[in-house]
């Protein structure tokens, strides 16, 4: 969840390293560290809270220059947020920098009780002390990290300077770690996260799990060596010479990344149907539904996981496909009942969700198909999949997601009507071309949206209701809420309101219900008994609804122009705006949001 940078050539070490920690600084951003190795010492500059805080602290150390270094922004798992246990993490022989969890840190601490020093309180600590002792004892830098790094437990991924030593060292274990080189200038780097090399770097690999990458500027052939756990020189690993574009990512005239990525939505509609109807794709989908699965699983977490709610309407309405959902922490754990002729479907953005992939790995081990629908090519789940599906979202920087999930959503709705081969027919076209003006409208909205979020962002709690297909918007509405306005919100299908919550509904309870369906009746007499409870209604309905305006306190009457089977997108658009301006009012953090992290990496 954190981001990592590391870099050793001949040039200053700062720039790429903070440039590339700035880019990643969505991941992870309690804390923020640098180490710069110069004549085998250590100067670790760290700083609790966001990057700018350690920008502001290394001015005070520009006299410190050097070619080698490492950099971190922390997302806390052991120990509370404070300088000491920011990384990097060092003694007199290492340095080094961690993104995971050691599971028996614990023990380790225990163990090496009265043989080592700890400073800090975090797990990543106790790998530097084996590191340390395995060092002492073994006299060998490589030696002493596989010896070390087969001691911890967990998913992690590990980067390490020795003082007297010019090289990067990396290894890691379900983790997310990339090399990358400059094949000009010899220049080595490495990160959590692709996305962070671009630009600097010629050619990126993709190392296994517990393969020790060891990079060294100035070796006269390959930059980087890699070595499997008994120090053999190892092949373990994939090279993608093709880079990744780095969209310039600036906010341009939005006030939050958050609000810039809800008004991409009507042109990434567009543009993903461009893609997926172009020849090189259709080949590409082909793969994915030459044969029609007895079951599908779809697992993903958060906002990936209702977009998965949607796609398994798609997949029993047009393909009678048997469709299951389930979130990753809970299928990994419960024994699903899994056939070779099923069909794993994960869904994630970044592609690093641990819980994510440890469901396709079991899986991939019971013999199911496993395909990704992700939004970045060469993450892990990417590269693990049988098959994957690009989202082709562009990078996403608001850690709460929005286009991500309209795109998830869109490349479900794609696979399905693709198991039917009616990818390029004139209904999916047609229910595009109106998804697009159907957004186009809702954006035009926003002040609207803006007004209502004005009169009810001071309420105590907010219930999302919706049925069928709208019934994970209400959970998406509800966690967006949550997540950027720390206010309690919860989504529940409409019929759900009389078994259990509607005892919350008084003058202080808002229920926003999306009632754009056949079925509006039904949500109409569930308004009326949320209104009997003074509750306040907000609904979002189809155009023109007078009904429905007079019940409600306030009425979002919005042109799906057309939009069938995509509907969902379009109030899921309009909920993203609300929640926007909800929290402006509130006046959070709304892209940065505490306590959490854009890509979920630890279990
Ligand atoms: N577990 C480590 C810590 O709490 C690393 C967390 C991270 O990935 O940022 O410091």
């Amino acid at each position: 969840m954190c981001g990592i940078v590391g870099y050793a050539g001949s040039s200053s070490a700062i720039a790429p390293i903070i440039d590339g920690l700035g880019r990643l600084e969505y991941r992870g951003y309690d804390s923020a560290g640098i180490c710069l190795l110069k004549n085998s010492k250590f100067h670790i500059i760290k700083k609790e809270g966001k990057l700018e805080n350690l920008k502001a602290e290394l001015k005070k150390h520009e006299t410190i220059t050097a070619n080698i270094g490492i950099g971190h922004t922390r997302w806390a798992t052991h120990g509370e947020v404070n300088d000491i246990n920011a990384h990097p993490h060092g003694n007199e022989i290492f340095s080094i920098v961690h993104n995971g969890i050691i599971e028996n840190a614990g023990k380790i601490r225990e163990n090496l009780a009265g043989q080592y020093d700890f400073v800090s309180q975090t797990d990543s600590e106790t790998f530097l002390a084996l590191l340390t002792l395995e060092y002492q004892k073994l006299q060998d830098v490589k030696e002493a990290i596989v010896s070390a790094f087969k001691m911890v437990e967990g998913n992690s991924a590990f980067v390490i300077l020795q003082k007297d030593d010019h090289r990067i060292y990396s290894i890691k274990k379900a983790a997310p770690l990339v090399c990358g080189v400059n094949e000009d200038s010899g220049e080595v780097f490495v990160s959590s996260d692709p996305y962070a090399l671009v630009g600097f770097c010629s050619k990126v690999i993709f190392p296994e799990d517990e393969v020790l990458a060891q990079g060294d500027h100035r070796a006269q052939g390959d930059s980087y060596s890699f070595y499997d756990l008994d120090l053999k020189k190892s092949h373990a690993y994939k090279i993608q010479e093709k880079q990744m574009s780095l969209d310039v990512v600036t906010k341009g005239d939005y006030e939050h990344f958050m609000l810039k990525e809800i008004f991409e939505q009507p042109e990434l509609v567009q543009k993903l149907y461009a893609i997926y109807t172009s020849e090189a794709y259709k080949k590409e989908l082909r793969l994915i539904c030459d044969e029609k699965p007895d079951l599908i699983h779809i697992i993903g977490c958060g906002t990936a996981l209702h977009a998965g709610y949607v796609i398994k309407s798609f997949f029993e309405k047009f393909n009678s496909i048997r469709t299951q959902t389930d979130f990753a922490s809970e299928f990994r754990y419960r024994n699903p009942l899994l056939s070779n002729s099923d069909m794993g479907l994960f869904i994630s953005q970044s592609g690093e969700t641990a819980d994510t992939l440890a469901c396709q790995e079991q899986c991939q081990k019971a013999g199911l198909k496993t395909v990704g629908i992700v939004n970045v090519e060469g993450s892990t789940l990417f590269r693990k999949c049988d098959q994957s599906a690009l989202i082709h979202a562009g990078a996403e920087i608001g850690v709460a997601s929005t286009k991500a999930f309209t795109q998830m959503v869109l490349v479900g709705y794609l696979l399905s009507k693709n198991f039917e081969k009616e990818m390029t027919s004139d209904n999916v076209k047609k229910e595009f071309e109106c998804l697009n003006l159907a957004l186009q409208n809702v954006l035009k909205m926003e002040s609207k949206i803006k007004e209502i979020a004005k009169s009810i962002y001071n309420y105590k709690g907010f219930i999302f209701t919706g049925r069928r297909e709208q019934f994970p918007i209400a959970l998406e509405g509800a966690l967006k809420l949550k997540e950027i306005a720390y206010v309690h919100a919860e989504g529940y299908a409409s019929g759900e309101l009389k078994h259990g919550p509607i005892a919350l509904f008084d003058e202080s309870m808002v229920n926003i219900a999306l009632v754009p369906d056949d079925l509006y009746e039904k949500t109409f007499s569930n308004a009326q008994e949320v209104k009997a409870r003074r509750g306040v209604m907000v609904i979002l309905g189809e155009q023109r609804n007078k009904e429905l305006e007079e019940i409600s306190d306030f009425y979002l009457g919005i042109d799906y122009c057309g939009v069938e089977d995509l509907k969902p997108i379009v109030s899921n658009v309009a909920l993203q705006l609300l929640s926007y301006h909800i929290a402006k009012f509130k006046g959070t953090d709304i892209d940065k949001p505490r306590n959490l992290a854009k890509s979920v990496t630890v279990e």
